[in-house]
C-alpha cells in the first residue's frame, strides 16, 4: 500500500464513528446541565501561546509539540491541548467584560509527538471544561462533580476520583527547597527524564511512571504539607462540598498536574483497566494563567478528558453504546420506470426523516435482498415492472419476514 496513516493518528471508521457520536451526545448533554456553552477555537495558534501558558520546562513544550513555520515564517503548533486556545479567545474577544463567571467547554483533536501506546497517540481528541472567573471552591466542587456525572452519564463505574493542592506562588517555594534538598543525593538514582526534571521542573518527577523513581520519591516532602493559610482553608472548602455532593474522592498526595499554570487544586478521575496510562481526566485550578496571558488577575478552573481513554474504558466495561442508526427502509427496484419511482419516493420519504436506500449498481433482486440484510434495513420495498402495471409494490418487514402488497399512492403515507 502506498500510503498510510501517520504512526500514532487513527482513522475512524463508520463501525466505530456511531459510538463516537453517541459518547459526544452523551457528554455535551451533561454539560450543558451544568451552563457550560460551547467555544470552538483553531487547531494551530502561534507557538509561543502554547510556550507561555504550558511552560517552557513542560515535556509538552520541549518535546511533544508539532510546530512549523508557515509561508510567511512565523512559528504555528498544532494545539497540544485545549485551555491555551480557550484563555486566548476570552481575553481577545473581552468575554471576562460580558459576565463576571465564564464557563466554556470544546470538544477536538489534540497533538503531541509522543511515542505511541495504548492509551497514547499523537492526534487524540479531548472535550474539556473552562470556568474563568472565580475563585470560589465550591466552582472547583461543581467542575469535579461534573467530571464524575460524565463518567456515570457514560455508564463507567471503574474510576476513582483522586484529589490534591499543589499550592500557589506564596507556598509552592518553601516546598520547593525542602524537596531538592531532599532529593538531591537521589538525583543519581533518577531516570534521565527526571534528572532534568531535577533542574528544571522539580515537582514534575511525581508523575514519572518509573519504578525506580516512585521508590526514590517514596518519602519526599508533599506540598501538601506545605500549604499557605489561603490554599489550606481553599482544599479544606473544596472537601467540604464533594463531601456534601457525596462525591467520592482519594487524597493522592503525590498528585502533580503536568503543566506550569496550575494551583491549588489538581484532580484526575483514573481507571485501573487503562494500565499504565490510567488517566481518564485530568484538571484543576489556573489562577495564574489569565494574567500570564496578558489579562487582568483572573482564577480559573476547569478539566480535560481523553475520549480515546473513554472509549478504550468503555470498551472493557462493555458499555460503548451499539444503537447504530439502521436503515428504515430499502427499496429494491426492477427496470428503470420503477427506478425512477423510487428516486422520487426515496426524496419524498427523506423529507419525514427516514433513512432510505436504493441500489446503484443494477444489481438482481436477489442481490439487492441480500444487501437490504447486510444494511440491516428494517423493511425493504420491492418495485418491480409487474408492480408498478398494477400500480402496487410489496412491503416486506425483515424482522417478521411478513409481506404485503401495499398500493403505490398510499407509499407516502405508510411511514
Ligand atoms: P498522561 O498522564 O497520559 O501523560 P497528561 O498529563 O499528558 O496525561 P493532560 O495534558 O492533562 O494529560 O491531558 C488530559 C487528558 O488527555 C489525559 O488525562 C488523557 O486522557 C488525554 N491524553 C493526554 N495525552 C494523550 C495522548 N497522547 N493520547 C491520548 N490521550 C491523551
Ligand atoms: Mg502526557
Amino acid at each position: 500500500m502506498k500510503y498510510k496513516a501517520l504512526y500514532g493518528t487513527h482513522d475512524l471508521l463508520p463501525e466505530d464513528s456511531f459510538k463516537w457520536q453517541n459518547l459526544e451526545e452523551k457528554v455535551r448533554k451533561t454539560i450543558s446541565l451544568y451552563n457550560y456553552k460551547e467555544i470552538r477555537t483553531p487547531i494551530f495558534e502561534e507557538t509561543d501561546l502554547f510556550a507561555r501558558s504550558i511552560g517552557q520546562d513542560t515535556d509538552i513544550v520541549q518535546k511533544e509539540m508539532y510546530t512549523f513555520l508557515d509561508q510567511g515564517k512565523r512559528s504555528l503548533t498544532l494545539r497540544p491541548e485545549g485551555t491555551a486556545g480557550v484563555v486566548r479567545a476570552y481575553l481577545e474577544h473581552s468575554l471576562g467584560e460580558k459576565s463576571p463567571l465564564v464557563k466554556l467547554f470544546y470538544f477536538g483533536p489534540m497533538f503531541r509527538q509522543e511515542r505511541p501506546q495504548k492509551g497514547r497517540l499523537r492526534q487524540f481528541h479531548q472535550f474539556g471544561v473552562e470556568a474563568i472567573g472565580s475563585l470560589e471552591p465550591s466552582l472547583d466542587a461543581e467542575v469535579i462533580d461534573l467530571s464524575v456525572k460524565i463518567c456515570y452519564a457514560l455508564g463507567i463505574t471503574d474510576f476513582k476520583l483522586h484529589l490534591n493542592s499543589i499550592g500557589c506562588p506564596v507556598c509552592r517555594p518553601i516546598h520547593r527547597d525542602k524537596f531538592l534538598n531532599f532529593m538531591k543525593d537521589k538525583v543519581g538514582e533518577l531516570c534521565e527524564d527526571c534528572k532534568t526534571r531535577f533542574l528544571r521542573n522539580p515537582l514534575r518527577m511525581f508523575d514519572c511512571k518509573k519504578e525506580g523513581c516512585i521508590e526514590q520519591l517514596k518519602d519526599a516532602p508533599v506540598m501538601i504539607d506545605f500549604l499557605c493559610e489561603e490554599c489550606k482553608n481553599h482544599y479544606i472548602l473544596v472537601k467540604q462540598y464533594l463531601d456534601a455532593l457525596k462525591i467520592d474522592y482519594f487524597e493522592d498526595k503525590t498528585l502533580v498536574r503536568g503543566l506550569d499554570y496550575y494551583t491549588k487544586t489538581a484532580f484526575e478521575l483514573k481507571s485501573k483497566l487503562l494500565g499504565t496510562q490510567d488517566t481518564l481526566c485530568g484538571g484543576g485550578r489556573y489562577d495564574l494563567l489569565v494574567e500570564e496571558l496578558g489579562g487582568k488577575n483572573t482564577p480559573a478552573i476547569g478539566f480535560a478528558a481523553g475520549i480515546e481513554r473513554f472509549v478504550l474504558v468503555l470498551k472493557m466495561e462493555e458499555k460503548l453504546d451499539l444503537e447504530e442508526k439502521n436503515l428504515d427502509l430499502f427499496i429494491a427496484t426492477l427496470g428503470d420506470e420503477a427506478r425512477t419511482l423510487a428516486m422520487k419516493l426515496i426524496k419524498d420519504l427523506r423529507e419525514k426523516n427516514i433513512i432510505c436506500e436504493t441500489d446503484y449498481l443494477n444489481r438482481s433482486l436477489k442481490a439487492q435482498m441480500k444487501e437490504a440484510n447486510r444494511q440491516k434495513a428494517k423493511k425493504v420495498l420491492i418495485i418491480g415492472e409487474d408492480e408498478i402495471k398494477k400500480g402496487k409494490a410489496i412491503l416486506k418487514d425483515m424482522d417478521s419476514g411478513e409481506q404485503k402488497e401495499i398500493e403505490l399512492e398510499k407509499i407516502r403515507g405508510a411511514f
